[in-house]
Protein backbone atom coordinates (compact mmCIF):
# COMPACT_ATOMS: atom_id res chain seq x y z
CA UNK A 1 0.00 0.00 0.00
CA UNK A 2 1.24 3.44 -0.85
CA UNK A 3 2.11 5.55 2.09
CA UNK A 4 3.69 8.95 3.25
CA UNK A 5 5.76 10.78 1.06
CA UNK A 6 4.79 8.19 -2.16
CA UNK A 7 1.68 9.81 -2.31
CA UNK A 8 2.94 12.92 -4.26
CA UNK A 9 4.73 11.57 -7.13
CA UNK A 10 1.70 8.93 -7.59
CA UNK A 11 -0.93 12.14 -7.70
CA UNK A 12 1.26 13.54 -9.63
CA UNK A 13 1.40 10.78 -12.14
CA UNK A 14 -2.48 10.24 -12.35
CA UNK A 15 -2.90 13.58 -12.92
CA UNK A 16 -0.50 13.55 -15.93
CA UNK A 17 -2.15 10.80 -17.44
CA UNK A 18 -5.92 12.09 -17.14
CA UNK A 19 -5.00 15.14 -18.45
CA UNK A 20 -5.54 14.10 -22.41
CA UNK A 21 -9.13 13.14 -20.97
CA UNK A 22 -10.07 16.77 -19.94
CA UNK A 23 -12.79 18.06 -22.27
CA UNK A 24 -14.68 14.66 -22.60
CA UNK A 25 -18.07 14.88 -20.52
CA UNK A 26 -20.72 18.15 -20.34
CA UNK A 27 -20.67 20.63 -17.33
CA UNK A 28 -23.50 20.94 -15.45
CA UNK A 29 -25.97 23.56 -17.56
CA UNK A 30 -29.33 23.65 -15.59
CA UNK A 31 -27.97 26.03 -13.32
CA UNK A 32 -26.50 29.11 -15.63
CA UNK A 33 -23.31 30.08 -13.38
CA UNK A 34 -22.11 25.95 -13.07
CA UNK A 35 -22.30 26.39 -16.95
CA UNK A 36 -19.19 28.76 -16.89
CA UNK A 37 -16.87 26.11 -15.33
CA UNK A 38 -13.57 25.44 -17.62
CA UNK A 39 -13.87 21.68 -18.33
CA UNK A 40 -10.12 21.43 -18.09
CA UNK A 41 -9.86 21.91 -14.49
CA UNK A 42 -8.19 18.61 -12.68
CA UNK A 43 -7.31 19.12 -9.08
CA UNK A 44 -6.67 16.83 -6.40
CA UNK A 45 -5.92 16.39 -3.18
CA UNK A 46 -5.18 13.78 -0.19
CA UNK A 47 -5.38 14.84 3.41
CA UNK A 48 -3.88 11.44 5.42
CA UNK A 49 -4.86 10.78 8.79
CA UNK A 50 -1.15 11.89 10.28
CA UNK A 51 -2.62 15.83 8.87
CA UNK A 52 -0.33 15.80 6.04
CA UNK A 53 -1.80 17.20 2.70
CA UNK A 54 -0.82 16.33 -0.93
CA UNK A 55 -2.25 17.60 -3.94
CA UNK A 56 -1.13 18.68 -7.30
CA UNK A 57 -2.93 20.08 -10.80
CA UNK A 58 -5.97 23.34 -10.06
CA UNK A 59 -5.81 21.94 -6.22
CA UNK A 60 -6.16 25.50 -5.35
CA UNK A 61 -8.57 26.65 -7.80
CA UNK A 62 -11.87 27.37 -5.51
CA UNK A 63 -15.77 25.68 -7.13
CA UNK A 64 -18.88 25.09 -4.98
CA UNK A 65 -19.29 21.41 -3.46
CA UNK A 66 -22.78 21.51 -4.18
CA UNK A 67 -23.99 17.81 -3.32
CA UNK A 68 -20.82 16.90 -1.41
CA UNK A 69 -22.04 19.38 1.03
CA UNK A 70 -24.80 16.75 1.81
CA UNK A 71 -22.16 15.31 3.40
CA UNK A 72 -21.55 17.53 6.39
CA UNK A 73 -24.98 18.92 6.35
CA UNK A 74 -26.37 15.24 7.63
CA UNK A 75 -23.20 15.31 9.75
CA UNK A 76 -24.75 17.90 11.76
CA UNK A 77 -28.30 17.20 11.79
CA UNK A 78 -27.43 13.37 13.40
CA UNK A 79 -25.64 15.69 15.75
CA UNK A 80 -28.96 17.87 16.46
CA UNK A 81 -31.81 15.11 16.25
CA UNK A 82 -29.78 11.38 16.80
CA UNK A 83 -31.43 8.43 14.77
CA UNK A 84 -34.69 10.25 15.14
CA UNK A 85 -33.38 11.63 11.58
CA UNK A 86 -34.73 8.05 10.30
CA UNK A 87 -38.06 8.46 10.70
CA UNK A 88 -38.51 11.37 8.16
CA UNK A 89 -35.39 9.71 5.28
CA UNK A 90 -34.53 6.79 4.45
CA UNK A 91 -31.08 4.37 3.92
CA UNK A 92 -31.73 2.67 0.47
CA UNK A 93 -30.09 3.56 -2.42
CA UNK A 94 -32.36 5.38 -4.77
CA UNK A 95 -31.14 3.96 -8.33
CA UNK A 96 -32.45 7.71 -9.67
CA UNK A 97 -31.18 10.70 -11.06
CA UNK A 98 -30.20 13.30 -8.00
CA UNK A 99 -33.51 15.50 -8.45
CA UNK A 100 -35.47 12.83 -9.28
CA UNK A 101 -39.16 12.76 -7.94
CA UNK A 102 -40.96 9.94 -8.94
CA UNK A 103 -40.10 7.46 -5.65
CA UNK A 104 -41.23 10.41 -3.11
CA UNK A 105 -45.14 9.42 -4.36
CA UNK A 106 -44.55 5.53 -3.63
CA UNK A 107 -43.08 6.45 -0.42
CA UNK A 108 -45.24 9.12 1.19
CA UNK A 109 -43.09 11.93 0.77
CA UNK A 110 -40.23 10.24 2.71
CA UNK A 111 -37.18 10.40 0.48
CA UNK A 112 -34.64 7.26 -0.12
CA UNK A 113 -31.58 8.48 1.61
CA UNK A 114 -30.33 12.03 2.38
CA UNK A 115 -27.68 12.02 -0.54
CA UNK A 116 -30.19 12.55 -3.35
CA UNK A 117 -31.85 16.23 -3.13
CA UNK A 118 -35.09 14.95 -1.74
CA UNK A 119 -33.48 13.64 1.46
CA UNK A 120 -31.06 16.60 1.60
CA UNK A 121 -33.99 19.20 1.73
CA UNK A 122 -35.40 17.50 4.81
CA UNK A 123 -31.89 17.51 6.38
CA UNK A 124 -32.32 21.18 5.70
CA UNK A 125 -35.71 21.60 7.20
CA UNK A 126 -34.15 19.82 9.94
CA UNK A 127 -31.83 22.00 10.49
CA UNK A 128 -33.74 25.23 10.62
CA UNK A 129 -35.61 23.77 13.63
CA UNK A 130 -35.52 26.68 16.10
CA UNK A 131 -33.26 29.08 13.75
CA UNK A 132 -33.57 31.20 11.21
CA UNK A 133 -32.09 30.52 8.35
CA UNK A 134 -29.20 32.67 8.41
CA UNK A 135 -28.37 31.27 11.63
CA UNK A 136 -28.29 27.48 9.57
CA UNK A 137 -25.98 28.29 7.18
CA UNK A 138 -24.10 30.12 9.72
CA UNK A 139 -24.09 27.18 11.74
CA UNK A 140 -23.34 24.52 8.44
CA UNK A 141 -20.25 27.15 7.53
CA UNK A 142 -18.70 27.25 11.00
CA UNK A 143 -18.96 23.33 10.90
CA UNK A 144 -17.35 23.39 7.65
CA UNK A 145 -14.64 25.58 8.15
CA UNK A 146 -14.23 23.47 11.77
CA UNK A 147 -13.49 20.33 10.31
CA UNK A 148 -11.61 21.28 7.53
CA UNK A 149 -9.35 23.76 10.39
CA UNK A 150 -9.97 26.24 7.47
CA UNK A 151 -11.75 30.06 8.26
CA UNK A 152 -10.89 31.44 5.33
CA UNK A 153 -14.06 29.06 3.38
CA UNK A 154 -16.82 31.10 2.44
CA UNK A 155 -20.21 31.10 0.37
CA UNK A 156 -19.93 32.04 -3.14
CA UNK A 157 -23.01 33.98 -3.03
CA UNK A 158 -23.70 34.59 -7.30
CA UNK A 159 -23.85 30.65 -7.42
CA UNK A 160 -26.10 30.70 -4.56
CA UNK A 161 -28.57 33.30 -6.02
CA UNK A 162 -27.98 31.37 -9.91
CA UNK A 163 -29.66 28.68 -7.96
CA UNK A 164 -32.23 30.05 -6.20
CA UNK A 165 -33.37 31.50 -9.41
CA UNK A 166 -32.89 28.05 -11.62
CA UNK A 167 -34.15 25.64 -9.00
CA UNK A 168 -37.71 24.69 -9.91
CA UNK A 169 -36.86 21.03 -9.72
CA UNK A 170 -36.02 21.65 -5.66
CA UNK A 171 -38.92 23.81 -5.33
CA UNK A 172 -40.95 21.19 -6.90
CA UNK A 173 -39.29 18.58 -4.40
CA UNK A 174 -40.20 20.82 -1.70
CA UNK A 175 -43.41 21.01 -1.81
CA UNK A 176 -43.73 17.82 -2.80
CA UNK A 177 -42.74 16.59 0.60
CA UNK A 178 -44.60 19.67 2.26
CA UNK A 179 -48.05 17.98 1.06
CA UNK A 180 -46.72 14.60 2.63
CA UNK A 181 -46.23 16.59 5.84
CA UNK A 182 -42.16 15.54 5.45
CA UNK A 183 -41.30 19.71 5.12
CA UNK A 184 -41.89 21.57 8.00
CA UNK A 185 -41.01 25.23 7.26
CA UNK A 186 -42.02 27.26 4.93
CA UNK A 187 -39.94 26.04 1.20
CA UNK A 188 -38.62 29.03 0.68
CA UNK A 189 -36.20 28.82 3.94
CA UNK A 190 -35.80 25.32 3.31
CA UNK A 191 -34.20 26.69 -0.45
CA UNK A 192 -32.48 28.84 1.12
CA UNK A 193 -30.62 26.79 3.22
CA UNK A 194 -29.78 24.05 0.88
CA UNK A 195 -28.89 26.49 -2.14
CA UNK A 196 -26.16 28.23 0.27
CA UNK A 197 -24.59 25.18 1.65
CA UNK A 198 -24.07 23.36 -1.71
CA UNK A 199 -22.62 26.70 -2.80
CA UNK A 200 -19.92 26.84 -0.34
CA UNK A 201 -16.71 27.16 -2.32
CA UNK A 202 -13.70 25.09 -1.67
CA UNK A 203 -10.57 24.18 -3.05
CA UNK A 204 -9.00 20.30 -3.52
CA UNK A 205 -6.88 20.95 -0.33
CA UNK A 206 -9.83 22.38 1.91
CA UNK A 207 -12.11 19.70 0.67
CA UNK A 208 -9.60 16.41 1.41
CA UNK A 209 -9.45 18.27 4.91
CA UNK A 210 -12.84 18.48 5.66
CA UNK A 211 -13.61 15.30 4.82
CA UNK A 212 -10.94 13.56 6.63
CA UNK A 213 -12.82 13.03 9.84
CA UNK A 214 -14.53 10.39 8.37
CA UNK A 215 -10.98 8.69 7.69
CA UNK A 216 -10.34 9.03 11.08
CA UNK A 217 -13.27 7.32 12.72
CA UNK A 218 -15.09 11.03 13.72
CA UNK A 219 -11.87 12.79 15.64
CA UNK A 220 -10.53 15.97 13.65
CA UNK A 221 -6.67 15.60 13.75
CA UNK A 222 -6.06 19.21 14.14
CA UNK A 223 -7.69 19.28 17.64
CA UNK A 224 -7.65 16.03 19.11
CA UNK A 225 -11.38 16.12 19.51
CA UNK A 226 -14.10 14.07 17.91
CA UNK A 227 -16.87 15.90 16.35
CA UNK A 228 -18.89 12.38 15.29
CA UNK A 229 -18.37 9.05 17.26
CA UNK A 230 -16.72 6.45 15.74
CA UNK A 231 -20.05 4.35 14.49
CA UNK A 232 -21.51 7.45 13.43
CA UNK A 233 -18.48 8.02 10.83
CA UNK A 234 -18.71 4.43 9.67
CA UNK A 235 -22.55 4.83 8.90
CA UNK A 236 -21.92 7.72 6.90
CA UNK A 237 -19.22 6.28 5.19
CA UNK A 238 -21.69 2.85 4.58
CA UNK A 239 -24.28 5.70 2.73
CA UNK A 240 -21.42 7.35 1.02
CA UNK A 241 -21.02 4.00 -0.23
CA UNK A 242 -24.03 3.09 -1.05
CA UNK A 243 -25.82 6.37 -2.52
CA UNK A 244 -23.13 8.63 -2.84
CA UNK A 245 -22.97 8.49 -6.46
CA UNK A 246 -26.88 8.64 -6.89
CA UNK A 247 -27.83 5.98 -9.66
CA UNK A 248 -24.08 5.21 -10.67
CA UNK A 249 -23.11 4.25 -6.84
CA UNK A 250 -23.10 0.81 -7.83
CA UNK A 251 -20.63 1.16 -10.37
CA UNK A 252 -18.34 3.60 -8.28
CA UNK A 253 -18.37 0.52 -5.25
CA UNK A 254 -17.33 -1.44 -8.22
CA UNK A 255 -14.74 0.54 -10.21
CA UNK A 256 -13.17 2.33 -6.90
CA UNK A 257 -14.15 0.34 -3.86
CA UNK A 258 -14.69 3.80 -1.58
CA UNK A 259 -16.98 5.71 0.18
CA UNK A 260 -17.60 8.97 -1.97
CA UNK A 261 -19.73 11.68 -2.28
CA UNK A 262 -20.09 14.03 -5.15
CA UNK A 263 -21.39 17.34 -6.63
CA UNK A 264 -22.55 18.77 -9.81
CA UNK A 265 -20.12 21.35 -10.03
CA UNK A 266 -17.34 17.96 -10.57
CA UNK A 267 -15.99 17.75 -7.21
CA UNK A 268 -15.58 14.27 -5.70
CA UNK A 269 -14.38 13.45 -2.11
CA UNK A 270 -13.43 9.76 -1.47
CA UNK A 271 -12.94 8.27 2.04
CA UNK A 272 -9.71 5.85 2.70
CA UNK A 273 -11.31 4.71 6.50
CA UNK A 274 -7.83 4.84 8.59
CA UNK A 275 -5.85 6.39 5.83
CA UNK A 276 -7.11 9.26 4.19
CA UNK A 277 -9.64 11.83 2.98
CA UNK A 278 -9.33 12.27 -1.20
CA UNK A 279 -10.57 15.19 -2.48
CA UNK A 280 -10.56 15.42 -6.83
CA UNK A 281 -12.29 17.88 -8.62
CA UNK A 282 -13.00 18.20 -12.62
CA UNK A 283 -16.21 19.82 -13.45
CA UNK A 284 -17.26 17.81 -16.64
CA UNK A 285 -19.84 14.95 -15.78
CA UNK A 286 -20.91 11.49 -17.00
CA UNK A 287 -24.20 10.01 -17.59
CA UNK A 288 -24.69 9.81 -13.97
CA UNK A 289 -23.69 13.64 -13.31
CA UNK A 290 -20.74 12.51 -11.67
CA UNK A 291 -17.20 13.95 -12.81
CA UNK A 292 -16.05 12.04 -15.80
CA UNK A 293 -12.57 12.41 -15.45
CA UNK A 294 -12.47 12.79 -11.15
CA UNK A 295 -14.16 9.13 -11.74
CA UNK A 296 -11.04 7.86 -13.75
CA UNK A 297 -8.66 9.76 -11.23
CA UNK A 298 -10.38 8.12 -8.22
CA UNK A 299 -9.98 4.67 -10.19
CA UNK A 300 -7.37 4.94 -10.99
CA UNK A 301 -5.26 6.07 -8.00
CA UNK A 302 -7.21 3.58 -5.93
CA UNK A 303 -5.69 0.62 -7.63
CA UNK A 304 -1.96 2.29 -7.86
CA UNK A 305 -2.12 3.29 -3.98
CA UNK A 306 -4.25 -0.15 -3.06
CA UNK A 307 -6.57 1.80 -1.35
CA UNK A 308 -10.42 -0.07 -0.88
CA UNK A 309 -12.62 -1.27 1.76
CA UNK A 310 -13.55 -4.59 0.32
N1 LIG B 1 -27.26 22.32 -5.97
C1 LIG B 1 -27.46 21.21 -6.81
C2 LIG B 1 -28.94 20.99 -7.00
O1 LIG B 1 -29.64 20.71 -6.08
C3 LIG B 1 -26.78 20.03 -6.24
C4 LIG B 1 -26.91 18.82 -7.07
C5 LIG B 1 -25.67 17.98 -7.12
O2 LIG B 1 -24.57 18.43 -6.77
O3 LIG B 1 -25.76 16.84 -7.54
O4 LIG B 1 -29.44 21.10 -8.06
Amino acid sequence: MVEGDEIQPLIEAVHEEFVPYLGEGKVADYIPELAKADPRNLGIAVATVDGRVYSTGDDAEPFTIQSISKVFALTLALGKVGDDLWRRVGREPSGTPFDSIIQLEHEHGIPRNPFINAGALVVSDILLSGYQPRETIGQILEFVRFIANDETIAIDPVVARSETEHGYRNRALANFMLGFGNIEHAVDLVLGVYFHQCAIAMDCRQLAKAGLFLATGGRVTHRDTGVVSTLRARRINALMLTCGQYDGSGDFAFRVGLPSKSGVSGGLLAIVPGIASVAVWSPALNKQGNSLVGTLVLERLAERAGWSIF
